[in-house]
């Protein structure tokens, strides 16, 4: 069993987080280095590491994160717009190996990302 990654301590309570939203399958979290405005972070109870690992039984829980995204974008009023993202590997971007979506609003967003 690999160790736990800082986003398993947090959705288990092992280290202190203020929630934007909890239920059974996952917890949200500002993003402790916001690139826009708005920038949280919803992540499942379940660590899978990343897309790749994903197995078919966890489509599920990844639906439910994004239905989560959208359910926060509407009661923070982001009706601008919003960005769901998943970094899936080092070369998009992934720094911590527990699946997870960014929501990020309230800026332009670039198109292409960088
Ligand atoms: P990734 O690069 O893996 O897609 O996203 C990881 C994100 O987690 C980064 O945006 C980073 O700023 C954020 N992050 C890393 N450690 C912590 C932490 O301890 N608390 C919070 N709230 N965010 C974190």
């Amino acid at each position: 069993m690999s160790a736990k990654t800082i986003f398993q301590k947090i959705a288990d309570k092992e280290i202190p987080a203020k929630f934007e939203h909890e239920d059974e399958l996952c917890v949200a979290i500002r993003d402790i280095n916001p690139q826009a405005p708005t920038h949280i972070l919803i992540i499942p109870r379940k660590p899978i590491a990343r897309v790749e690992q994903m197995q078919p039984e966890d489509a599920a829980i990844v639906g439910h994160l994004v239905l989560t995204a959208r359910n926060l974008a509407q009661k923070l009023h982001l009706t601008h717009g919003f960005r769901l993202v998943i970094n899936n590997g080092r070369q998009a971007g992934e720094t911590v190996p527990h699946l997870h979506v960014h929501l990020l609003a309230g800026r332009d967003l670039d198109w292409p990302p960088g």
